[in-house]
C-alpha cells in the first residue's frame, strides 16, 4: 500500500493506465475502421462480381446453355432459376443456399457469421425481370480478412502494451533516482529539522528539485538561526531569573502556576505544604488579577520572613495573570530585631550602674551613710560600677567600629610571646590582689606569625579578665601556647566556677550573661566574649570552649599562620 502511494508508483500506474487506455481505444477504432473498410471493399467487389455475372447472364440469355459458360469458373456463385440452383453447388454453396430464404429474394447484402467459424458477406441480385422465371444471383465472399486483421491488430497492440509497460517501468525506476530519491532525502531532512537536527542537503541538480533543495537548505539555516536566537534569549532570561535573589512566580487568571524561577519554586513548594497559607496566597493572586491593584504583604513561614509583592499582568486592557515577587527579608528582620535588642540592652546596661552611682553618691552626700566602713564599701561599689560603665562604653565603641567596618585589621608579623608577656605584666597587680596564680605553659620563646597585635591583645585581655573574674582566690590560670606548622594554638584555662552546659552555646552572643545577679558584682557586660569571637573570626581562626561547673573553664584559640581578612 505504502509503495503504491509513492510518487513513482503513481506516475508509473498513471502512464500504464493511460497507455493501455489509449491502446485499447486505438485498437477499437482500428478494428472499427478496418472492419468497415473490409466490409465496404468486399461489398464493392461483390457488387462488381454480381454485375459481371449479371451481364454474362443477360448476354448469354440462354439459360439451358449456362452450364457451359465461363460462369462455371466463378467461385462463390449461386444462380437460382425458378428457385433451383442452375450451377452445381459446392459444399459451401450448399450450406449458404440452405441458410437462405429463397422464396422472397430481393437485391440485398447481408452477412452470415457462424459458418465454419467464418463470416461471409452475401450479395443477392434479382434478374427476374429479364427472364420468364425467377432468376437470382447470389454471390458471397468470406470476411476472414476482418478476423485476421483484428487478431493481428490485437497481437500488435498487446505487444506494444507489453513493451510500453516494460518501458514505463524502466522509466519509473529512472525517475525514482532522479526525482523521488532527492524528494525522499528532503522528507528525511525535514523530519530531522523537526527534531532539531539541521543538516544541509547536497544539491545534485539545477532543476526544480535542485532549487527546492537550495530553498530547503536556506529554510533550515534560517530555522536554526532563529531557534538558536530564541533559545539564547530564553536561556538568558532563565539565567537572569534564576540568578535573582527574589522568587518570581507567574500565575494565570485561574491561579495556575505558569512559570517560576528556582527560588520562587522552592518557596512555593514550602508554602504548598501549608494548605491554609497556600489558600490565602492564591486568594491574593486571584484578587490582584481581578482588581489590578498591586499589593505588598509580609509572609512568615518556617522561621523565614518574606516580603511578597503581587502585580497584575495587564496588556491591551486584558489581564493575563499575576506576577508575584517574593523577597527573603529574614536577615533584615533579624537585623532590625537585633538592633532593637541592642538598644534595649545598652540602655539597660547603662541605666543600672548610673542608678547605682547616683543612689550611692546621694546617700554619702546626704549623710545617710556615715559609718566610714559603710562609706568605704559604697565608694568601692561606685568605683566598681564606674569601671563597668567605662568598660561597657569601651566595648560598645569597639563593637560599633567592627560593625561599621571602619575598624580595619592590621595584620602583620608579630611575636605572640612578646604580647603575652606584656599582658601578664598588666594583670600582675590584679592577680596578686585576688591571690590567683598565672602560669605560662610553652616551649617556645618566640612565636612569630601574622596577626593584628591590638586585636589579639584585646582577645587575651578579655579572656584573662574573665578568668580572674570567674575564679576564687587560690585558683589558678594557665596560659598555654603551642606553635604548630600552619597554626598557633593558645588557650586560657582557669580552675574557676565553670559554665553550665546549657549556657556554653550562648555565651558568645551579645549581652549574654550566665547569671545576672552573680556577674553584676563581677563587672560583667556580656560583650567581652562576643568581641573575642568577632576578632577570632576576622583572623579566620576558631575558638573552642571546654568547661565544667566547679572544675574550671578553658578557651582554646586556633589561629592560622597565613590569614588574611
Ligand atoms: P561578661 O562581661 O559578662 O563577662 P562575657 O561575654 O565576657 O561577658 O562573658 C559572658 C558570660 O560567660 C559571662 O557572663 C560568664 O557567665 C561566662 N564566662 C565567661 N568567661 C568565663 C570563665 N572563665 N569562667 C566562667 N564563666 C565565664
Amino acid at each position: 500500500m505504502r509503495s503504491l502511494n509513492s510518487l513513482v508508483s503513481k506516475l508509473w500506474l498513471t502512464i500504464i493506465l493511460m497507455v493501455t487506455a489509449v491502446l485499447i481505444i486505438l485498437t477499437l477504432v482500428l478494428i472499427f475502421f478496418f472492419r468497415s473498410y473490409v466490409f465496404n471493399t468486399t461489398e464493392t467487389i461483390l457488387e462488381e462480381d454480381v454485375n459481371r455475372v449479371g451481364e454474362v447472364l443477360l448476354t448469354e440469355h440462354d439459360i439451358d446453355s449456362l452450364g457451359n459458360t465461363s460462369l462455371l469458373q466463378e467461385d462463390n456463385l449461386i444462380i437460382l432459376y425458378a428457385g433451383d440452383p442452375l450451377l452445381p453447388l459446392s459444399a459451401l454453396d450448399e450450406e449458404i443456399y440452405n441458410r437462405m430464404n429463397t422464396e422472397n429474394l430481393t437485391d440485398s447484402t447481408f452477412i452470415i457469421d457462424d459458418l465454419y467459424n467464418s463470416m461471409y458477406m452475401i450479395k443477392t441480385s434479382s434478374l427476374t425481370r429479364y427472364f420468364d422465371e425467377n432468376l437470382h444471383i447470389i454471390m458471397y465472399r468470406d470476411l476472414d480478412a476482418v478476423n485476421q486483421s483484428i487478431s493481428g491488430i490485437t497481437i500488435i497492440m498487446f505487444f506494444t502494451t507489453g513493451i510500453l509497460i516494460i518501458g514505463t517501468t524502466i522509466f519509473a525506476f529512472l525517475l525514482l533516482n532522479r526525482i523521488t530519491r532527492p524528494l525522499i532525502n528532503l522528507k528525511t531532512a525535514a523530519y530531522n529539522t523537526s527534531r532539531g537536527k539541521y543538516k544541509p542537503l547536497e544539491v545534485r541538480s539545477r532543476d526544480e528539485i535542485g532549487e527546492l533543495t537550495l530553498a530547503f537548505n536556506k529554510m533550515n539555516r534560517d530555522i536554526k538561526k532563529n531557534i538558536e536566537a530564541v533559545l539564547h534569549e530564553k536561556n538568558l532570561r532563565e539565567e537572569i531569573f534564576s540568578s535573582m535573589e527574589e522568587g518570581v512566580l507567574y500565575f494565570d487568571t485561574d491561579a495556575e502556576l505558569i512559570y517560576s524561577n528556582a527560588k520562587g519554586n522552592s518557596i512555593y513548594t514550602a508554602l504548598s505544604s501549608n494548605s491554609h497559607e497556600k489558600e490565602m496566597f492564591l486568594d491574593n493572586v486571584l484578587n490582584i488579577a481581578d482588581t489590578k491593584t498591586p499589593q505588598i504583604e509580609r509572609l512568615n513561614m518556617s522561621n523565614h520572613h518574606y516580603q511578597v509583592s503581587y502585580t497584575a499582568v495587564v496588556s491591551d486592557n486584558m489581564t493575563y495573570g499575576t506576577i508575584v515577587l517574593i523577597r527573603d527579608i529574614t536577615e533584615i528582620v533579624k537585623t532590625e530585631a537585633m538592633r532593637a535588642d541592642f538598644i534595649a540592652n545598652v540602655s539597660h546596661e547603662l541605666k543600672t550602674p548610673m542608678v547605682m552611682l547616683s543612689g550611692y553618691s546621694e546617700a554619702i552626700l546626704d549623710g545617710i551613710v556615715t559609718e566610714p566602713e559603710e562609706v568605704n564599701e559604697m565608694i568601692k561599689i561606685i568605683k566598681d560600677e564606674s569601671d563597668r560603665m567605662n568598660r561597657l562604653v569601651n566595648e560598645l565603641i569597639t563593637i560599633a567600629r567592627m560593625d561599621s567596618g571602619s575598624d580595619l585589621m592590621n595584620i602583620e608579623g608579630n611575636d605572640l610571646m612578646g604580647l603575652i608577656k606584656e599582658i601578664t605584666m598588666k594583670f600582675k597587680h590584679a592577680l596578686h590582689e585576688k591571690e590567683i596564680d598565672l602560669e605560662i605553659d610553652t616551649v617556645s620563646k618566640r612565636v612569630f606569625f601574622d596577626f593584628d597585635y591590638g586585636k589579639i591583645e584585646q582577645v587575651i585581655n578579655n579572656l584573662i579578665d574573665n578568668a580572674i573574674r570567674y575564679t576564687e582566690p587560690g585558683d589558678k590560670i594557665t596560659l598555654t601556647v603551642r606553635d604548630a606548622e600552619d597554626e598557633v594554638v593558645f588557650s586560657v584555662a582557669d580552675t574557676g566556677i565553670g559554665i553550665k552546659e546549657e549556657h556554653q552555646d550562648r555565651i558568645f552572643e551579645r549581652f549574654y550573661k550566665v547569671d545576672e545577679s552573680r556577674t553584676r558584682g563581677k563587672h560583667g557586660t556580656g560583650l567581652g566574649l562576643y568581641i573575642v569571637s568577632s576578632i577570632i573570626k576576622r583572623h579566620q581562626g576558631k575558638i573552642e570552649l571546654y568547661s565544667e561547673p566547679g572544675v574550671g573553664t578553658t578557651f582554646e584559640i586556633i589561629l592560622p599562620k597565613n590569614n588574611h581578612e
